[in-house]
């Protein structure tokens, strides 16, 4: 899937505007959608969070 950046706010937790976002997927919530943006710092830090919850679901269906 091709993704871009572009200027605009980052919406994981640090409240940075006005920087390089990645668009991470739509956030749907009671039937409106916003668009889920990700600057580089919260994104790495997102994905060593999905990285640690792959690995353990990985263990676990190796019985490890
Ligand atoms: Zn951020």
């Amino acid at each position: 899937m091709e993704r871009s950046w572009v200027i605009g706010d980052c919406w994981l937790g640090c409240g940075r505007t006005g920087v390089r976002v990645l668009w991470l997927g739509p956030v749907q919530w009671d039937g409106y959608t916003a668009p889920f943006m990700s600057c580089a710092s919260c994104l790495a830090r997102l994905m060593a969070q999905a990285r640690a919850y792959w690995l353990s679901r990985l263990r676990i269906a190796a019985g490890a």
